[in-house]
């Protein structure tokens, strides 16, 4: 049995010890964990990527919604989910923790479990980081950086009008999970899925890189802070708007079945709840069957949600044909 029993015992040295034994490390002339910074080497031809995400406890998460392990893994997805969107491929990332004194072992155990899990399955190498105690909750800061070739990242400002306007996978899953998980909702119900979208997202790293070295697309964002407030974000730096069909939006069947028993649809769930953490995406029209072929490969739903116009606005049309008023666009911290 491990002798060490609290994270007092084991002190800021001990713990880095800790999470290097748990990490593989770059192989020299790189160097990872153990000098003053970190030795890297992008392949030849290749931008370096870098986006860095901050997760502060009672703000981003919750540690009584779910396991640890589940944090590690979301620590690292949502910064997987901005290489991702920039068609590049990740490589290394960063650590940086402020923990609480007296904060328990077994939980910075079962995040670092799930980091490692989340590390290995995209092959990102943890080269670094930073400890420190907190007097405030648990901050996890991660830092991650990718590699592309110049003319094959995608940016947020490249969208034309007459492009397509697409998301990957399903919206709203992950914002009617939190809904739930703030009701009280845990693992282990029939929720689970809904509940999983909230608490171990999945990055759309192949995907995002596939549709990027294909040529494809003119702009991609993920989709963090919801979709009118991210495609807004294209729009602005693209400077132009869109037009979204709320008809086409891709909800689950989970979704569906909570938001029709509802006394007003939920649309804002879908359009603004966030953390979805799909690729949202512009392209020629030309381009719509290549783009199917490719998301089939990749085996992602993608869809066609509405298209880029010459306004500046995002305009979103219910159903019926009518103007849908959104009354917040997206998730805003002040
Ligand atoms: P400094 O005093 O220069 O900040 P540290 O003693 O904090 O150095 O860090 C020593 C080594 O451990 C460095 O290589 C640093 O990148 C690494 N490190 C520290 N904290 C972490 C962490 N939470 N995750 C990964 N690596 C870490
Ligand atoms: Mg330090």
């Amino acid at each position: 049995m491990n002798p060490v029993v609290s994270l007092s015992s084991l002190g800021e040295f001990g713990l880095i010890d800790q999470i290097r034994a748990r990490f593989p490390q770059p192989v020299a002339p790189e160097l990872g964990i153990g000098d003053d910074a970190a030795l890297l080497s992008p392949s030849a031809g290749s931008q370096v990527v870098v986006s860095t995400d901050l997760l502060a406890e009672g703000v981003h998460f919750d540690l009584g919604f779910g396991p640890a392990r589940l944090l590690g893994r979301k620590s690292l997805a949502v910064n997987l989910s901005d290489i991702a969107s920039m068609g590049a491929v990740p490589r290394w990332f960063f650590l940086s923790l402020a923990i609480p004194a007296g904060f328990s072992l077994e939980t910075i155990e079962g995040f670092l479990d799930g980091l490692a899990e989340q590390a290995a399955e995209h092959n990102c190498i943890l080269a670094g980081g930073d400890t420190c105690g907190s007097k405030g909750g648990l901050t996890v800061s991660v830092t991650i950086m990718g590699e592309q070739r110049p003319d094959l990242i995608l940016k947020r400002s490249g969208a034309k009008p007459g492009d397509e306007v697409w998301v990957s996978g399903s919206l709203g899953d992950s914002a009617l999970g939190l809904k739930l998980l703030m009701e009280g909702a845990r693992l282990g119900c029939a929720d689970d899925p809904l509940l999983l979208r909230q608490l171990d997202p999945i990055p759309r790293c192949d995907l995002g890189l596939k549709l990027a070295e294909a040529g494809l697309l003119h702009a991609m964002i993920d989709i963090s802070d919801g979709l009118l407030a991210d495609l807004g974000h294209i729009c602005e730096q693209s400077g132009c708007g869109a037009e979204v069909l709320l008809g086409q939006l891709p909800l689950t069947p989970a979704f569906q079945s909570y938001c029709s028993k509802q006394p007003v649809f939920p649309w804002p769930l879908a359009l603004s709840g966030g953390e979805d953490y799909e690729l949202c995406f512009t392209a020629p029209a030309g381009n719509h069957a290549a783009i199917q072929q490719l998301a089939k490969t990749a085996g992602i739903q993608v869809t066609v949600i509405g298209k880029v116009t010459n306004s500046r606005q995002v305009h979103v049309i219910l159903p019926d044909g009518t103007n849908f008023q959104p009354s917040a666009s997206g998730y805003t911290h002040f």
